[in-house]
């Protein structure tokens, strides 16, 4: 019996796909304990992670999207502003976006201190995230290296982490030699077509486990009396005398005192319900696994010159991604065209990985801004309210888009982290220009 409680707990390390059926209804809480008193009883308390409620006639504020910004959300208004008629309306399953589509790294290293207090708030939040939610996320904080591979490249990398520093972000350059210290799969020799000259540090960032942020969210949100309603799809907005008052759905009519809206790629179609234009491009952006390696790296290696990254999963997938593709659309396959130009990204940056075999591929729709930053605010419909434009940059930002979105549900008014990123500074002209923040020119 004590054995098998030592397996389970290896499992929860390990594999967070099980937890959801391991809830304990006495103290509704996952611990070793509580593992160890199921494994007597053969694993028979354990209860779903949340419910499946039947929608309610009203609610005091209704969010359309069931992706890890949603969820957190609903989460942060039932702690934080103590708003618990809350629901998530998903018109799939949860996570089935973005949320659960993306290459998972975590990072605060920012150009302009708008970003910055955003990201690394966000961070912050990850770091006691697990322990908050009482759910694994597997926040791994290995690092992430932004490779340096010519002079330009180094003065531009010395302008990078110069403004980092003086947000207070903890990036550093490191040589050549360190960066082959933490990652020998890279190429380092001397006839590369992109040689390493160093890498811009940063070791605070990381990774976590997409999908179990979305549970982990959809769980906490449940137990404050939050309704997760999944297979739920709002097809239209409930407006009366120019006010939104909830949303038409699938399963009916739900009226609301306010409704927000966190649906990424979908942005443009639910502003669409409410009548008004978004400045707002949705794109595929494409991912890739290869089949299980042992360990060959513990950090996040990104090249600009070529678009692509690459990090290690805790079951030893290669897990890649790169640029956005090259025309707009809603078709969540990706292109071939920009999956050679991954693809041969990362071969140029590890050419030892040419013989692994890709196990998956995918894509998710992107909402994507022109100055890459994403807009949380008010909308033209009184009651109903945007939180989107998180383009290929959004799961980092999970916690702390949760927390000024429900702020500004709750209130009616802007967190003074989100104010800089409302709609209104695509009119005044004061974007928040991150277009090169992630390495990679989107
Ligand atoms: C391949 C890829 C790699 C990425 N890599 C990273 C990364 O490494 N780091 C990072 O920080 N970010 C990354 N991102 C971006 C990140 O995943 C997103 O910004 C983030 O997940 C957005 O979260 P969300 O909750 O807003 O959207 P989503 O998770 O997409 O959730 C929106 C939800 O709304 C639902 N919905 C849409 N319309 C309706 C409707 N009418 N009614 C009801 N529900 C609706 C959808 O089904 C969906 O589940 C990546 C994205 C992709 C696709």
């Amino acid at each position: 019996m004590l054995l098998g409680s030592v397996v389970y707990i290896t499992y929860l390390d390990a594999s967070p796909l099980i937890v959801p059926h391991w809830q304990d209804h006495m103290t509704n809480k996952y611990s070793a304990f509580s593992l160890f008193r199921e494994s007597l009883r053969g694993h028979k308390g354990w209860q779903p992670a949340w419910r499946s409620p039947k929608p309610q006639a009203e609610y005091d504020v209704v969010i359309i999207g069931g992706g890890g910004q949603g969820l957190a959300t609903a989460y942060y208004l039932a702690k934080n502003n103590g708003i618990k008629r809350v629901a998530v309306l998903e018109k799939g399953w949860l996570g089935g976006g973005n949320t659960g589509r993306n290459t998972t790294t975590i990072r605060s290293n920012y150009f302009h201190p708008e970003s910055v207090a955003l990201y690394e708030f966000s961070l912050n939040l990850y770091e006691n995230l697990s322990r908050e939610l009482n759910y694994n996320v597997m926040f791994s904080q290995r690092g992430l290296m932004t490779l340096i591979h010519s002079e330009p490249d180094l003065e531009m990398a010395n302008r990078t982490v110069n403004a980092m520093q003086l947000n207070g972000i903890d990036a550093t350059i490191i040589s050549r030699a360190e960066v082959q210290k933490r990652a020998p799969v890279l190429n380092f020799r001397d006839d590369a077509r992109y040689p390493i000259h160093g890498a811009v540090w940063q070791g605070r960032a990381g990774t976590a486990r997409h999908d179990a942020v979305a549970w982990g969210y959809a769980r906490a949100a449940d137990r404050l009396g939050v309704d997760i309603i999944q297979n739920c799809e709002v097809t239209g907005l409930l407006t009366e005398g120019g006010i939104c008052k909830g949303v038409e759905t699938n399963q009916g009519t739900i009226r609301a005192a306010r409704v927000g809206s966190a649906v990424a790629g979908n942005s443009s179609v639910v502003a669409d319900m409410a009548g008004y234009k978004l400045p707002i491009q949705s794109y595929a952006l494409q991912a890739f696994v290869s089949e299980p390696l042992k360990p060959i790296m513990n950090t996040v290696a990104l090249s600009p010159a070529t678009g692509t990254y690459f990090c290690q999963s805790d079951k030893g997938g290669v897990v890649i991604g790169g640029a956005l593709d090259r025309v707009p659309s809603y078709g969540q396959r990706g292109n071939l065209p920009m999956q050679e130009d991954v693809l041969s990204g990362l071969l140029e940056m590890a050419p030892a990985l040419a013989n692994v075999k890709l196990l998956r591929h995918w894509a998710g729709i992107v909402d994507v801004t022109p100055d890459s930053s994403p807009v949380i605010g008010p909308t033209p419909l009184p009651g109903f309210f945007l939180n989107g434009g998180w383009g290929t940059g959004g799961f980092k930002a999970i916690p702390a888009g949760g927390t000024i979105f429900a702020h500004l549900l709750a209130t009616g008014t802007h967190h003074e982290i989100s104010q800089p990123f409302d709609p209104s500074r695509f009119t005044s002209g004061r974007l928040v220009d991150e277009g090169a923040a992630s390495g990679i020119a989107h």
